[in-house]
């Protein structure tokens, strides 16, 4: 490492702990960084070597350095829009959501329809809000409100009304509407049906869409992340705001595009994805993933499952058949595609996986990193799967834990078997699979170190005298912090620069405020990002640095 004659570093950050997340998980004390790369790693007592008259030196003071993080699965670009509009993830309660949505219309009396995002299903009995609730706040304009995981709808009278929904019309395929005693809509639309209304608000325009961009851009660097996996891109409007903000050199963040399988259109559309990727890569921006919905959720007993739900014949919802999946990821894979299948129900994670391995036998194996999001039901013959195919685990760690999702909406509807192998992030790790962690903002916090702390815990933050869910499935601290790092670099296709701390690499790194690797340090969500690099540029700092 050192070679006796240095180059003096730009920076040299010293005198702390380094988490590395090489392969042998080294931990050093000090990086120094020169034209945006790391030049070297190693022992505090070396790093004045390659400190200058030039060189800025960071003292950590025993905190810690890590390489930046990166978010294997979100949807930055509409959560970053969403900001503007009524914001709903505060609100924890219906009357909270209420307060905020009649403050959020008063504030705008100029908007024809007021539209928001946010809010959860364990805010409202059986997890669906009423039109009447709004009505009565909103009783001429049509209001429409995506739940937090974005898979369910809140709209009153008025946007039924525009959307010519009534008694009479039937659930659209892959959705339900939710009822009253006499069929007439309640006003909670699952899965499919949001889009009856959903479709007929105005758009956001293309200048909504950039500065939404910019906006999670912003907040992610505040939060450590430089890279970040985008699920799902299903508007030409949505790439086109990526490629303009990164033309015009505004685009920090390094952005892996996932195109939209709809199920909607047959196989032509690969044509138009195939179209789109080509012209989809510029600056940062990369495009080569295709996204599928293979089903739904648990909590609204949509999630596709091998077994019914619990006093039930409802398997939930499986977006494609297995044929038409089979076809649709075989089609997929051999045009290149890296394929990211949303996968929550046992059913789906084997469909998946059943798909995934004829495409291996029919097109033969290539460094695809196809991932399976989320997996919060696998059937334990499945475990060892995701090994075999080199398939990524890219799981959500923040929802491993109790809270009302799990205890009340999805334990009682799976029952007991099913529910002591909820979100099996240690068993396939032991299976030998590859985990990396995405947030699926705005679906829940993008803040890594939260997320960090249940998947070492299986507690949440805000409930920490709470039991932990299954801790045999928690991942020690460093496999943790690899998920979210080298791991999340690997289905960024972006490890050859990024994800760990090793000479040669881009300088994107993150300084906590603590030794986040000492047990005595606290929980890791109170831990706070003082400083992230992108390059080796500041793209975030604590006022607190003094940076
Ligand atoms: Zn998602």
């Amino acid at each position: 490492m050192h070679q006796g004659v240095t180059q003096a570093a730009d920076l040299v950050i010293t005198g702390g702990t380094v988490f590395t997340a090489d392969a042998a998980l080294t931990v050093a004390e000090a990086v120094a960084v020169q034209g945006g790369r790391i030049a070297w790693v190693g022992p505090a007592a070396e790093a004045g070597d390659h400190a200058g008259p030039g060189t800025r030196v960071l003292e950590l003071e025993g905190r810690t350095v890590l390489p930046a993080f990166q978010d294997a699965h979100c949807h930055p670009a509409e959560s970053g829009v969403d900001l503007a509009r009524c914001v709903l993830n505060d609100a924890e309660t219906r009357e909270e959501c209420l307060e905020t949505i009649a403050r959020y219309a008063a504030e705008h009396p100029e908007l024809e329809w007021v539209e928001g995002a946010g809010w959860s299903i364990d805010s409202f009995e059986h997890g669906t809000p009423s039109k009447a609730d709004l009505d009565a706040i909103l009783p001429d304009r049509p209001a429409f409100f995506v739940n937090r995981d974005g898979h369910d709808a809140w709209a009153n009278s008025r946007a039924l009304e525009l959307a010519g929904i009534t008694a009479a019309t039937p659930d659209p395929s892959g959705g339900r509407i939710a009822r009253g005693a006499a069929g007439e809509p309640q006003g909670t639309l699952h899965e499919e049906a949001k889009h009856l209304v959903w479709r007929l608000f105005p758009p956001a325009t293309p200048e909504e869409w950039e500065a939404g961009i910019l906006r999670a851009q912003a907040l992610y660097h505040s939060l450590g992340v430089t890279a970040w996996q985008d699920a799902s891109i299903d508007e030409p409007v949505h790439l086109a705001a990526y490629r303009a903000v990164a033309e015009r050199g505004e685009l920090t963040m390094r952005v892996e595009g996932n195109l939209l399988w709809s199920r909607d259109r047959g196989e032509e559309q690969i044509d138009d994805l195939r179209d789109l990727r080509a012209a989809g890569s510029l600056g940062r921006l990369r495009v080569r993933g295709a996204k599928i919905f293979v089903d739904g959720v648990l909590e609204n007993l949509t999630g596709a499952l091998l077994e019914p739900y619990v006093d039930s014949d409802n398997y939930g919802i499986s977006m494609f058949s297995a044929e038409e999946l089979e076809r649709a990821v075989v089609l997929l894979d051999a045009h290149g595609f890296q394929v990211h299948m949303h996968t929550i129900g046992d059913r789906a994670v084997r469909d998946a996986l059943d798909a995934l391995e004829a495409a291996e036998r029919l097109n033969g194996r290539r460094d695809s990193r196809h991932h399976l999001a989320h997996l919060q039901l696998v059937h334990p013959d499945d475990l060892p799967r995701f090994a075999e195919l080199g398939v990524v685990a890219n799981v959500s760690p923040l929802w491993a834990c109790h809270s009302g999702y799990v205890d009340e909406l999805t334990i009682p509807f799976i029952g007991p078997e099913r529910s002591a192998r909820m979100y099996p992030f240690g068993s396939l790790a032991r299976a030998g699979a590859r985990l990396a962690f995405g947030s699926d903002w705005a679906v829940s916090t993008n803040d890594p170190l939260p997320q960090l702390e249940v998947s070492v815990t299986r507690i949440a933050p805000e409930t920490r005298d709470l039991p932990p869910l299954l801790a045999d499935e928690a991942l020690d601290l460093p496999a943790s912090l690899s998920a979210f790092t080298a791991n999340a670099a690997y289905v960024n296709f972006l490890e050859t620069d990024t994800g760990t701390v090793e000479p040669s690499k881009l300088a994107d790194l993150v300084v906590l405020d603590r030794d986040v690797l000492d047990p005595g340090a606290g929980p890791l969500g109170d831990a706070k990002i003082l400083l992230t690099l992108s390059e080796g540029e500041a793209v975030y700092a604590d006022p607190a640095l003094g940076w």
